[in-house]
């Protein structure tokens, strides 16, 4: 039977609640989402995501952002639609911390299936996952910690100027300054020497702590430098 759109006017046979597909769609929606953003953590070391309290891996960034969608979206169906699921995505803007993605909605209503699409963004928080933690913090045999208000701009004009194999593991920054860990002591030692050059530097602690034993079975130690740079 050919009905009436109430609200446009076009006739046709399929109609919800008086109103076109269409209309449906614009006017009264097949989904609601919780959130239109999604910010999940990304480990920098091995690019796992946490989903939930889960550290996945996938083979790309993409698949990343496909199982975040599938996993987090969780589209809620309208008033009138009896289900609603994801059927696909495609990404919006350049793949980057910050994602846009279009993604397509398969709703059904009664017999009539319904298909839509909502803009997202998917966000990467950088983040540290357990296991590197863990790795790294075996593996580091020097830890600089730099301190004082200029810290964090200095280190990474260091960085830059130095460039080359440093052996650094990890550079975190923590609300005092900047703590580095190096796999290496000749590393460290480059480093510090670069940072005296740029700024006066006072270094205030030196500790040792043993850690076991070394392959060769000699006694290892680690060490944890403090380097506080003077106000200017
Ligand atoms: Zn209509
Ligand atoms: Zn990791």
């Amino acid at each position: 039977m050919v009905k009436t759109c109430i609200s446009c006017g076009r006739k046709g046979e399929i109609f919800i609640k008086g109103l076109c597909i269409e209309c449906f769609k614009n006017r009264i929606g097949i989904a609601r989402l919780r959130d239109n953003e999604i910010t999940v953590e990304m480990c920098t070391w091995c690019g796992r995501v946490r989903i939930g309290h889960k550290w996945y891996s996938h083979k790309t960034p993409e698949d990343a952002v496909g199982d975040i969608i599938v996993r987090r979206l969780k589209p809620m169906p309208s008033e009138h639609v009896d289900r609603v699921e994801v059927s696909g995505w495609v990404l919006e803007s350049k793949l980057d911390w910050r994602t846009r993605v279009v993604v397509e909605l398969r709703a059904s209503v009664g017999n009539t299936i319904i298909r839509d699409s909502k803009s997202v963004v998917v966000r990467f928080k950088p983040s540290k996952c357990p296991d590197c933690v863990t790795r790294v913090s075996g593996e580091y045999d020097t830890l600089v910690q730099v301190r004082g208000s200029r810290a964090r701009q200095i280190v990474y004009r260091v960085l830059a100027n130095l460039g080359g194999e440093l052996g650094i593991l990890d550079v975190v920054e923590t609300r005092e300054g900047v703590d580095l860990y190096f796999s290496h002591r000749g590393g460290a030692s480059r480093f510090l020497s670069a940072l005296k050059s740029e700024a006066r530097v006072k270094i205030s602690r030196v500790e040792h702590e043993h850690v076991g034993l070394s392959g060769g079975g000699r006694r290892r130690s680690r060490k944890t430098i403090s380097a506080r740079i003077d106000e200017p």
